[in-house]
This record gives C-alpha cells, sequence and structure tokens, in this order.
C-alpha cells in the first residue's frame, strides 16, 4: 500500500502540510512527533526531524520500521552552489552524499562511507520525474535543476568552504539532512527523493539572505510536494 512519509527538518518546513492533513494517528518517538494520515486523500506520515543529520537518520528509520511507509520525500531549502541556481530556484535530487565523509587513508573516495558500495544514493527516477514535472506546472515561474544534494553537520555561509565543497562533489545545494535520509533509505530499499528550494548562496551572503528567504523558499518546496503526491 502506497504511503508516504515526508521530513522537513524545521516546522516551517511542513507547517503547512501538517495544517492541510487529516490526523488520524499522532505518535510520539524520539522526541519528534509523528503525524499519520491523509493529504487530499493520499496516506502519509509527517514529521519534523530537527536539524542535522542524525536526526534526520533517526527520523527516516522510525518512518521505515513503525510506518512501514513505501516512499520517502524530504522538504525543505538549501543553500546553492551553482551561480545559475538562484534562490528561490528549486532543487530535485538526482542523488545525494555526504560532503563532510573523508576516508581517504584507506582508499575510499572524499565523500564515501566505507564499506557501502556506493559514493552517492540514488534518488527514485520516477519520484525524480514526477517532481520535476509538478514543478513545471505549480510554479511555472521558478526554475527546477535535477542534480546533486550534498549534506553535512555544517551551515555553509563562506565563500572558500563553499567553493571547495563545488570542486570535491559537484554538488547543485548543500543542506544538512538530504544524504542522511537518502543513506537510510538506501539501506531500507525504500524509494526517495530529496525537494530543496534555495534560500541562500552558501556564500558570506548567507547569514543575511537566509532568515529573509527561508519561509518562502519552504512554502514553495511543500507546496511542490502536495501537488506531486496523488500521481506518486
Ligand atoms: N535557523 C535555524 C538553523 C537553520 S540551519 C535555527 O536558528 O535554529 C539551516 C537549515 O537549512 C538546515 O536544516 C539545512 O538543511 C538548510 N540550509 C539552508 N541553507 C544552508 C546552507 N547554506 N548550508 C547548510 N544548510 C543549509
Amino acid at each position: 500500500m502506497k504511503k508516504i512519509g515526508i521530513i522537513g527538518a524545521m516546522e516551517l518546513e511542513v507547517e503547512e502540510l501538517k495544517r492541510k492533513m487529516e490526523v488520524s494517528r499522532k505518535v510520539e518517538k524520539t522526541s519528534m512527533e509523528f503525524l499519520e494520515g491523509t493529504l487530499n486523500g493520499t496516506p502519509v506520515v509527517i514529521v519534523r526531524s530537527g536539524i542535522g543529520k542524525v536526526n534526520a537518520a533517526l527520523c527516516a528509520q522510525i518512518l521505515c520500521d513503525t510506518f512501514q511507509v513505501s516512499h520517502i520525500i524530504n522538504t525543505g531549502v538549501a543553500g546553492s552552489l551553482k551561480n545559475e541556481i538562484d534562490i528561490g530556484d528549486i532543487v530535485i535530487s538526482a542523488d545525494a552524499l555526504h560532503h563532510d565523509v573523508d576516508v581517504r587513508v584507506f582508499g575510499y573516495p572524499l565523500g564515501e562511507v566505507p564499506q557501502i558500495g556506493c559514493l552517492a544514493f540514488p534518488a527514485d527516477k520516477h519520484l525524480v520525474e514526477l517532481a520535476v514535472s509538478s514543478c513545471k506546472e505549480v510554479n511555472p515561474d521558478i526554475h527546477v535543476y535535477e542534480g546533486r544534494i550534498v549534506s553535512g553537520d555544517q551551515f555553509v555561509s563562506d565563500k572558500q568552504v563553499k567553493e571547495n565543497i563545488i570542486k570535491n562533489f559537484q554538488g547543485f545545494c548543500v543542506e544538512m539532512e538530504g544524504a542522511s535520509i537518502a543513506h537510510a533509505a538506501y539501506l531500507n530499499k525504500v524509494p526517495f527523493v530529496i525537494i530543496r528550494a534555495i534560500s541562500d548562496k552558501a556564500d558570506d551572503s548567507a547569514e543575511m539572505d537566509y532568515p529573509t528567504f527561508e519561509k518562502a523558499a519552504a512554502a514553495h518546496s511543500a507546496a511542490l510536494v502536495e501537488h506531486m503526491l496523488p500521481e506518486i
């Protein structure tokens, strides 16, 4: 049966979806509140994971174990890693990796988790295509990009740090949860996609831009998730 797990790191990334859903069950686990029910008729479980990779991975695992979700969608905001990807634009994950994993000393490429067999976790092709086409329908004025999303336990707001991440990983945007949700979904063999709207440019302007644009960006991403749900 179809049941979509929807994760946002922060309340503002899921508040609108939660407000619109019909809740049939509330489960409190690992200090997170999971709301199960339907959104416009689609079975969903919506949850705020908290910020960072550990919170996000725990949350994804609970969605798999306790709720047996069939798909996982991560919605939220991110810093752009490409000049042409502007604040307000949307990035859909082709794949996701951890930019802060470094076990090169034993021969692994930078970013690869040892003994797992892949550098980046591939997103589900059907979910990616749906997200891209839904975005064109819902937000025709917003540019949508399909590419790599990189995550680390770090808010990137320094030009040099940003340049290094770009050089090492060729990411489209950077955030703090996507790769660990992808990682958990990969191990559980659950299809996933990460949808992120750009809130800042992940450089020295990020400290100013992020608070200004996070709310609108988060809302764009959530609107897109709502639109694509019936098609899954
Ligand atoms: N304002 C929050 C902290 C937000 S941390 C507080 O005060 O508690 C930034 C969040 O947005 C993370 O969930 C991350 O996934 C995303 N994000 C947006 N821009 C980012 C950037 N430049 N670098 C890393 N994460 C970013």
